[in-house]
């Protein structure tokens, strides 16, 4: 695998190179022209020296001139060649003379041609005569030099390109190690670069792997505001959005896997009863009627409260799935609350509990509710009342208004309920330790379907009490128009 490290170091170092390259070529270029510039320049000027030298002296045969050209040649390192008027080499520095007749004419060479044509020209190519590449520079005499007997219409000089190449290398040379320097230096630069910006990228990295193999709680220390930093808190967010959703599913899994264990307990105990009392009604005397009686009494009961576990389940489950609609109308709350009274003084005050209602609120004071609905609650909160209160106590259902809202109370002087059962009363199955498997005990449902009812209503729970003091539960709704 190729990190980002390791590509931003080839890049870095790729670039560089392909800069070095550029340079070296671009600057290697200027060099020669500038040495081939120089060169020119010093091939004009040795050529002058060399012309005046050969006039001014006397030089009376062939042999005396080859000599005399052949030390000036070597003191200046060029190549003389001198060549009259129809191109034909007279005498060459670089060239023994016995052979000096069989060398080519020259009157078409380039620099020869430029020369008749501007007075000089330059030319630039191999020589096959010495084998070498040559810069050749010639001048051209309308009026022939006369050298010792004879009429000199050329004169060129030449230099080997060897001069100039040897002059590049020195500068290429020092060029060379800067650039190698400078490869150096960006290669340890961009090691350090790559490491400053790779770091918390890798961090990055180890932290998004933590991620995939769950360990949500993981933080990753944001103390820029760059891209990288902007990255890690969307990751942190996303962890922590994460492990919220983890700690959600396995809260609801625990309820669900608790709701399953109540409920089969709830279901269990009552056809256990309804089980055991058929199976002695089996094997009765019938003639025993008391006993029979006691019998089908336990099985009826515990079937009543079977089937109240299951309409309050199937209620709950209805409101929750939408499939129970409810039924909001406008309903006038005194003549409401005035019906429940009157059915519930017929089964409460021959209990010898004392059952009051109280109405202080306009006589048209109106909700926006579904009655049946409504009443269910108000029944369960009445039922609990009844079961919780002794005799001789009391119940009081009260009807009362308070900032645009209409409140229902039933309160009771009955056993109360601690605090801390307070807060958990209203989830399912949920009964105070104490309750369970009393006569009195239903299955912990009613409460969360009253909750649900309220819910259903936007309307908002009402739940005081205090151990053996008494209870307030109820629910408050807004007033309608
Ligand atoms: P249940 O069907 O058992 O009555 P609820 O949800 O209505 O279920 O009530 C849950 C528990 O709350 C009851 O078991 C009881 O302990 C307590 N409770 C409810 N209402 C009262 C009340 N008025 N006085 C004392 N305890 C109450």
């Amino acid at each position: 695998m190729k990190t980002i490290k390791s590509k931003i170091l080839l890049t870095y170092v790729g670039v560089t190179i392909l800069a070095l390259v550029l340079s070296w070529f671009f600057t290697s270029i200027r060099i020669s022209d500038y040495l081939e510039g120089l060169t020119k320049e010093r091939i004009k000027s040795a050529t002058r020296q060399i012309v005046n030298y050969l006039v001014s002296d006397s030089i009376d045969n062939y042999n005396n001139l080859y000599n005399k050209i052949k030390i000036i040649s070597s003191l200046n390192d060029t190549r003389i060649t001198l060549i009259d008027s129809v191109g034909k080499v007279w005498c060459d520095s670089d060239i023994d003379i016995e052979k000096i007749d069989t060398v080519e004419n020259h009157k078409n060479r380039e620099e020869i041609v430029n020369a008749r044509n501007n007075h000089y020209g330059f030319s630039k190519r191999f020589s096959h005569t010495v084998h070498k590449w040559m810069i050749y520079y010639a001048e051209y005499y309308e009026n022939p030099l006369h050298i010792g007997d004879k009429k000199i219409y050329y004169i060129r000089t030449s230099i080997p390109i060897i001069t100039i190449n040897r002059l590049g290398t020195e500068i290429k040379f020092i060029l060379g190690i800067s650039a190698i320097l400078s490869l150096i230096i960006i290669f340890v630069t961009s090691l350090q670069i790559s490491e400053w910006m790779t770091k918390p990228l890798k961090n990055l990295k180890d932290f998004a792997l933590d991620l995939k193999n769950g360990f949500y709680k993981r933080r990753f220390h944001v103390d820029k505001k760059d891209e990288i930093g902007i990255l890690a808190e969307t990751l942190n967010q996303l962890a922590e959005s994460i492990e919220n959703e983890k700690s959600e599913v396995e809260r609801l899994e625990s309820i669900k896997k608790e709701f399953i264990t109540n409920l089969m307990h709830e279901l269990r105990t009552p056809l256990f009863v309804i089980e055991s009392s058929l199976e002695t009604l089996q094997n009765m005397n019938f003639a025993d009627i008391e006993k029979v009686k006691e019998f089908v009494g336990k099985a009826s009961n515990q079937t009543k409260r079977l089937h109240k576990v299951v309409d309050n389940l199937i209620l709950i489950s209805k409101l929750r799935t939408g499939e129970q609609v409810v039924n909001l109308r406008s309903l006038k709350a005194t003549d409401f609350i005035k019906k429940i009274y009157d059915d519930y003084k017929e089964i409460i005050e021959p209990k010898n509990i004392e059952f009051v209602l109280s109405i202080n609120a306009p006589d048209d004071i109106k909700i926006l509710g579904d009655k049946q609905l409504l009443s269910y609650a108000l029944d369960n909160l009445l039922d609990n009342s009844i079961k919780y209160t002794q005799e001789k106590g009391k119940i009081e259902l009260s009807l009362s208004t308070d900032d645009g809202h209409v409140v229902f109370i039933v309160s009771d002087t009955g056993k109360g309920i601690s605090q801390n059962e307070l807060k958990k009363i209203t989830e399912y199955f949920y009964r105070p330790e104490l309750d369970h498997n009393s006569k009195t005990g239903g299955a912990g449902l009613g409460l969360a379907v009253v909750k649900e009812i309220i819910r259903m209503h936007n309307g908002a729970l009402i739940m005081e009490s205090e151990l053996s003091k008494g209870s307030k539960f109820g629910f408050k709704l807004s007033i309608s128009k």
